[in-house]
């Protein structure tokens, strides 16, 4: 059930039922020449629509903006500061329990590791302040590794690369530029330094190689996902 193509009435009756809502989280980023910017909603948000087609959860709009670190000065990339996500997110998991809901389901399409942070840091806070709510927080890459492991694809694949690509070539076909501006690349960030000038070492948002992707291993991942989430979230929700 999509809540924004609910009634409230009709929203009220499920309701009485159905505790459980799946929140998507994307971003608006810079992913190469060859993937639209809004790739990290398009692919969970993509999913999760099929998802629940097999489990009875709550659907929330998603949430498109994210906090992106090492593609904010690539142009079309729109960042929101940590505070401002948890805020945003605290107020959407107020919002839903004062609706009766108890269980969150925050699945993120971007992956970056201070954007992950600040999320698990928001459900934190809001299970001490509610304990009776329950938490269940993950992103793409973490909920894909053993699928892009079974599938060959390198570890250090993680961005516009082979998988991302494929599954966009999947999913929104219609959305992908011709892979002949694509390139294998990969960021240089010197380690352990915070650095102003992220371009420098980053300039493309892709890290792996959008060479090697194609719209079966896309439906390949997709299937495979929709099978893992299915099963772990019917756990989470029946728990
Ligand atoms: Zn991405």
């Amino acid at each position: 059930m999509q809540i924004e193509e609910l009634t409230s009435y009709e929203f009220e009756e499920l309701s009485k039922r159905i505790k459980g809502v799946i929140l998507p989280v994307g971003s608006i980023e810079a992913h190469g020449p060859h993937l639209p910017l809004g790739t990290d909603l398009f692919t969970i948000y993509e999913i999760c629509k099929r998802v629940i087609k097999r489990i009875e959860v709550f659907l929330a709009p998603p949430l498109y903006f994210g906090l992106c670190r090492s593609t904010r000065d690539i142009p079309g990339t729109l960042s929101l500061r940590g505070e401002t996500l948890k805020s945003l997110l605290f107020d959407l998991l107020e919002s839903f329990y004062r609706q009766g809901l108890r269980k969150f389901i925050i699945l993120s399409g971007h992956a970056g590791g201070t954007h992950n942070a600040f999320i698990i840091d928001t459900a934190e806070q809001f299970i001490e302040k509610y304990p009776q709510t329950r938490f269940f927080v993950a992103d793409i890459i973490n909920l894909l590794k053993d699928t892009l492991k079974e599938l060959g694809i390198p570890e250090n694949d993680s961005h516009a690369g082979e998988w991302e690509t494929s599954l966009i070539l999947y999913l929104k076909n219609e959305l992908v530029k011709p892979l002949d501006k694509a390139f294998e690349d990969y960021p240089a960030f010197p380690k352990y330094q915070v650095v102003p000038e992220k371009k420098l070492f980053w300039a493309s948002g892709i890290w792996g190689n959008p060479l090697k992707a194609t719209p079966e291993k896309g439906k390949i991942i997709t299937e495979q996902l929709i099978i893992k989430l299915t099963e772990l979230l019917s756990q989470f929700l029946s728990s």
